[in-house]
């Protein structure tokens, strides 16, 4: 089955009662036996339940695995594929990761020892020589947040299985439709379905898709172990949002290669961070493992004050000033102040991160006032 199609078959089957087309929501916490152990597979609602495990095997197919596993938020999804490692295991991370991963993996998992080594992954060939006898996972984020630098998966699977470590890729900025990572050779891929999967800007959630039994079962203990579930209501959102993810992400890396190209030329925008650029450092792997760029661009201003930024982030109209990304509405951030605020500023300057810098998530608005929303804003600089 082809990925636009599965998007809206894939793990749903009308509902065997009544017909419904779309899945129902089932709003309980168990389920009734006949004579103990006599039941349909379901027993109680944090162990199984049939909105989550439809949304489960939706999300398998789009990423071309067996498992989905699903939890109440992205960070919850991460917290149960870090409990795979023991404590003294190390776990090698690119440096410009979601800040929720850091604090996840640092002081959290810091604290039961886990050791947390963070990496530029843009050269393949020096992921290698970092990747020592006590690491035992390797944790891709491509593209990154806010830089958008792109990882080789394929090349740093290779060096990372070379040496026994399990690759795990943080799939949110791409979508299961730009880019699949196991079919690259990862072994782990994670989504916040917070973003593009559920698209609209209305539920936190988050998954974890393997093809790998072993894994898949680990995974599936500690869904019900720790029971960081997410509820059927949120499974039914997440995977309604996902029947238009395609058509979703088509119209937004289409919106957002004409951003950049305007923000490119732009007199008062200093660098525009995007990897369709033919420039960008990071293009050709783009090329080879996305279907396209994606919705995201970064941008800082000629003139680099935090203050200047302010007043671009307070005019914009269309584009909202919100942390988040991957809805269909357009945002606009500013990691300085926000996302990356807890990063001291001579480490963010090192990888362009500067105070002007702006992120921007592109909607699937209609571009020309996307453009004119930017060019009002940029003007009253
Ligand atoms: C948002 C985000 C997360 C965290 O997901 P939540 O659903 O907010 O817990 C992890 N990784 C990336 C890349 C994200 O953008």
């Amino acid at each position: 089955m082809k990925f636009e199609s599965k998007v809206i078959h894939a793990g749903v089957h009308p509902d065997p009662s009544t017909g419904a087309i779309m899945t129902p929501i089932y709003q309980t916490s168990t389920y009734v036996q006949k004579s103990p152990g006599d039941h349909q597979g379901f027993e109680y609602a944090r162990t199984q339940n049939p909105t989550r495990k439809a949304l489960q095997e939706n999300l398998a197919a789009l990423e071309v695995g067996k498992y989905g596993v699903c939890f109440g938020s992205g960070l919850a999804a991460m917290d149960a594929v870090l409990q795979l490692l023991d404590p003294g295991d190390e776990i090698v991370a690119t440096n410009d990761l979601y800040g929720g991963s850091h604090r996840l993996i640092t002081k959290v998992h810091g604290r039961y020892g886990l050791k947390g080594k963070f990496i530029d992954m843009s050269k393949a060939s020096a992921v290698a020589k970092r990747i020592g006898k006590k690491t035992k996972m390797v944790w891709i984020e491509t593209p990154t947040n806010p830089m958008l630098n792109i990882v080789d998966i394929a090349a740093v699977s290779k060096a990372a299985k070379s040496k026994g470590a399990i690759v795990v890729v943080d799939n949110t900025f791409a979508s299961p439709y730009l880019q699949n990572p196991l079919a690259l050779g990862a072994d782990i891929v994670i989504h916040s379905a917070t973003k593009y999967l559920g698209g609209h800007s209305d539920v936190v959630l988050g998954a974890v898709i393997v093809n790998k039994k072993g894994l898949a079962d680990k995974l599936y203990f500690t869904q019900n172990a720790v029971g960081a579930i997410p509820g059927p209501q949120d499974c039914f959102l997440v995977l309604r949002g996902i029947k238009t993810l395609h058509v979703r992400v088509e119209r937004a890396c289409k919106n957002a290669k004409k951003v950049a190209k305007y923000l490119e030329r732009h007199p008062k925008v200093g660098n525009v961070y995007y990897p369709g650029f033919k420039t960008h450092p990071g293009y050709e792997i783009a090329k080879k493992q996305m279907r396209d760029f994606g919705g995201m661009v970064s941008f800082d201003l000629v003139e680099d004050k935090f203050i200047v930024a302010q007043k671009v982030l307070s005019n914009t109209q269309m584009f909202a000033l919100a942390e988040s990304l991957g809805g269909v509405e357009s945002l606009i951030g500013h990691p300085a102040s926000m996302t990356h605020a807890s990063i001291p500023k001579k480490e963010r300057l090192k990888v362009g991160l500067t105070d002007s810098l702006m992120r921007l998530s592109v909607g699937i608005e209609h571009v020309d006032d996307l453009i004119a929303d930017l060019e009002k804003a940029l003007t009253e600089i």
